[in-house]
């Protein structure tokens, strides 16, 4: 019979198997509920503080503080280490962002410090996800308002439509865009931009490198996800309208000002500003999650949402670059990069030779995975990028190879090509 210190070890040993076994459950939805996070790119507020400039600068210190029954921000500010005139100089600024009497319990902050009585950024969080930021620029400070709740709608509702990725841009990460594409030039009072991608079917992916029919790659990594971003797209931006943000939804890729061989905006360039990814060796959009398979489109709107942080490690370090080896045309280079600057830090990405991808998407290289439609020669031309003339030289050359081709006037009926992006895929990328 067991005696009643026997009963006591069962009983605690039996308590710490259970407790063990809870332990294990919380465990495992705590890592499942990071997941779906990381699908739904969403950062949570204290992250996303110090990752906005973490790379920048030195912090020396962050004060943090929640307003109370009966405190006020500026009695909690006293106690920190900043000097009165720097108080004075915080409570002043915050104050035309934001009716500071409309501050509340529960009401919080940060004072990010830095060497000395200097402060590098303050925040001031609402309860219901407001952030008031001011950030040091030289002598003054930069104000930024952040609506984190209406973020978290704007991302769910992405989520809801059928984006596979979903990420926020401030415009200002755009700042080295060239004129004519910049998205100022289509909505001026965009403040944020909102990047959703569309992953491209693996079985389709993976018939269209064998190659025994390009029909379903065409359909349904071509067309299909366009058009359906493009619906997504226009949806978001109704989603936000009746919130009274003005937003404008910008057609996917398949349309494009042929003569200039771009789109209204690069949406590869907002979805790397949005954090969705990063351009690689081959020019396009690397994401973690799917590699180059993506397709992508863009809303502007003058909400004023978080902004993701951008990725920092580069996806090509380490990779065999099958990218340039599988491009039938050479049109992928690796010893040639582009070269773009967001928030002051530069990225270099790969060149493509804009006149080389053009004959071998064009089905001008002949070959059994390719699909070739003909293999009429690649003209000499200096500048392998100048659209216009590649352009000029594609029309003359598709009127030449087929009789029929004369009313397509140069087009040609499906994708031949784009297997640099199809094998940029995270399993066959082998890292280092
Ligand atoms: S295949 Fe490799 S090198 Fe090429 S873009 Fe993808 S990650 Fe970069
Ligand atoms: S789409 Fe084809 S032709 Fe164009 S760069 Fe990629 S692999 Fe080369």
């Amino acid at each position: 019979m067991p005696g009643k210190n026997d009963r006591h070890t069962l009983k605690s040993r039996v308590t710490s198997i259970l407790t063990g076994v809870l332990i294990f459950i919380f465990a495992g939805v705590l890592q499942k509920t990071y997941q779906s996070g990381s699908l739904l790119n969403y950062n949570l507020p204290d992250d996303q503080g110090q990752s906005q400039f973490s790379e920048k600068i030195d912090i020396a210190a962050i004060y943090s503080g929640t307003i109370t029954k009966n405190s006020s921000l500026y009695n909690e500010l006293m106690s920190s280490p900043a000097s009165r005139e720097i108080i004075a100089g915080i409570t002043s600024r915050l104050s035309r962002l934001f009716d500071l009497r409309r501050s509340r319990p529960g009401d919080s902050f940060k004072l990010f410090m830095g060497t000395g009585d200097t402060v590098l950024a303050f925040e001031y969080m609402t309860k219901d996800w407001k952030r008031y930021r001011l950030d040091r620029e030289g002598d003054d400070y930069i104000a930024t308002v952040h609506d984190i709740d209406l973020t978290r709608k704007v991302k769910e509702k992405a989520l809801s439509l059928g984006a596979h990725l979903v990420g926020v841009a401030p415009i200002e990460r755009m700042d080295g865009a060239p004129p004519e594409l910049h998205p100022r030039r289509l909505l001026p009072e965009v403040k944020s931009l909102i990047s959703m991608a569309y992953r491209i079917n693996r079985g389709v992916q993976q018939l269209h490198l064998r190659g025994p029919s390009p029909m379903p790659f065409s359909r349904f990594a071509g067309l299909e996800p366009r058009v359906r971003l493009d619906e997504m797209a226009l949806d978001l931006a109704n989603f936000l309208e009746d919130m009274n943000y003005i937003s404008l939804p910008i057609p996917s890729n398949q349309y494009y000002y042929q003569e200039k061989g771009t789109g209204e905006i690069s949406h590869k360039h907002v979805a790397m500003a949005a954090g969705i990814g990063r351009l690689g060796r081959g020019g396009f959009l690397v994401t973690p999650e799917y590699g180059g398979a993506v397709q992508l489109v863009t809303i502007l709107t003058n909400a004023p949402l978080l902004p993701d942080p951008m990725l920092h490690e580069d996806p090509c370090l380490g990779c065999p670059q099958p990218c340039v080896s599988i491009c039938p045309v050479q049109a992928i280079r690796r010893d040639r990069d582009r070269v773009m600057v967001m928030e002051g830090k530069e990225y270099r990405y790969g060149w493509l030779s804009y006149l080389r991808c053009l004959w071998g998407c064009g089905g001008m290289v002949m070959g059994d995975r390719f699909y070739a439609l003909s293999d009429l020669p690649m003209p000499k031309l200096e500048e392998e990028d100048d659209a216009e003339k590649v352009r000029v030289e594609f029309l003359l050359a598709g009127e030449k190879r087929f009789p029929w081709d004369r009313s397509y006037r140069g087009a040609f009926t499906y994708i031949a090509c784009s297997k640099c992006y199809v094998i940029c895929h995270p399993e066959r990328l082998k890292r280092k």
